[in-house]
């Protein structure tokens, strides 16, 4: 596995790729890499595909008062994990090689991005979606891969690369949970013991929603009221939103129809920020 650092790097060796007739598909990550991450590894492998996996933990997308400096990173481990999994590339630029001096265009994605985790971390989507559009200029993929763990993310990036033309392949693939059913997250590092116990309130709470789904109820007010309540029974839990809405717009809808809904909850449990979704379909 090569490790690139510089962009021109980066760019040459996929037009030589490019040139001898090769697919390249991209893994955006942040790297403390888990399962979740090496399930789009994965994914993204099975085409025979040149697999180029990008570690950068974007300041752009964190505000001031969130945890960039504590985010976890684990540059040895993760370069051993990916080179186990017979990735081609490791895209791993300094901040300043990404944003020099003088930086100042960013992407903006009008009607999606100050929704649910935007209204809580205004300027997120903006660092997400300008850093994605930016790998995916020195990169030059055929395809991307994400999870659908972050699902605002995803569609978000299929919004963009429609709106800004770039012939890329948006691939999402399913949330990958511990056994017990915590979705994997490089964020549940910081959880102690009995955070995590409540941190499984989450999955425990999409799991209430799709039952009653299964068992015919359409009100999102009903569904909505479950969750909050299976939530707020662990005491260490604090939500900040729980949103039954639109799978595209992500506009929150009053019932669950025909093209299901996705129910998408964002829970801060101790000091960590949690983020989880489920699709309820009918
Ligand atoms: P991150 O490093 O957290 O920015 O995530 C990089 C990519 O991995 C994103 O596309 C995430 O949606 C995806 N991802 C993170 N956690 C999971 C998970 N538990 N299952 C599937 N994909 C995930």
């Amino acid at each position: 596995m090569r490790v690139i650092e510089h962009i021109p790097e980066m760019q040459t060796w996929s037009e030589t790729e490019q040139r001898a007739g090769r697919r390249i598909v991209l893994v955006p990550t942040m790297g403390a890499l888990h399962e979740g991450h090496l399930s789009l590894v994965r994914e993204g492998k099975k085409s025979g595909a040149r697999l180029v996996v990008s570690l950068f933990i974007n300041p752009a997308q964190f505000a001031p008062n969130e945890d960039l400096a504590a985010y976890p990173s684990d540059f040895e481990g993760d370069r051993d994990l990916l080179e186990k999994e017979k990735v081609d590339v490791l895209f791993h630029p300094t901040s300043t090689e990404i944003y020099p001096a003088g930086y100042q265009t960013y992407v903006e994605v009008e009607k999606l991005a100050p929704l649910l985790c935007g209204e809580f971390r205004p300027g997120h989507f903006r660092g997400v979606v300008t850093v994605v559009a930016k790998l995916f200029n020195i990169v030059r993929p055929q395809a991307a891969v994400f999870g659908a763990k972050d699902y605002q993310q995803l569609q978000l990036i299929r919004r963009m690369t429609r709106d800004l033309n770039f012939d890329i392949e948006i691939v999402g693939c399913p949330t990958v949970r511990d056994k017990d059913g915590l979705a994997l997250s490089s964020r549940n590092r910081y959880l102690s013991r009995e955070e995590r116990a409540a941190a499984l309130s989450l999955s425990r709470s999409l799991k209430r929603a799709e039952s009653m789904v299964e068992e015919g109820e359409r009100e999102s007010r009903r569904i909505i009221h479950a969750v909050r309540a299976e939530i707020q029974r662990e005491p260490l839990a604090r939500i900040d939103y729980a949103r039954i809405c639109d799978p595209e717009t992500l506009v929150e809808v009053a019932k669950i129809q025909g093209g299901g809904a996705v129910l998408a909850l964002a829970v801060r449990v101790g000091g960590t920020r949690l983020i989880d979704n489920t699709m309820l379909k009918t």
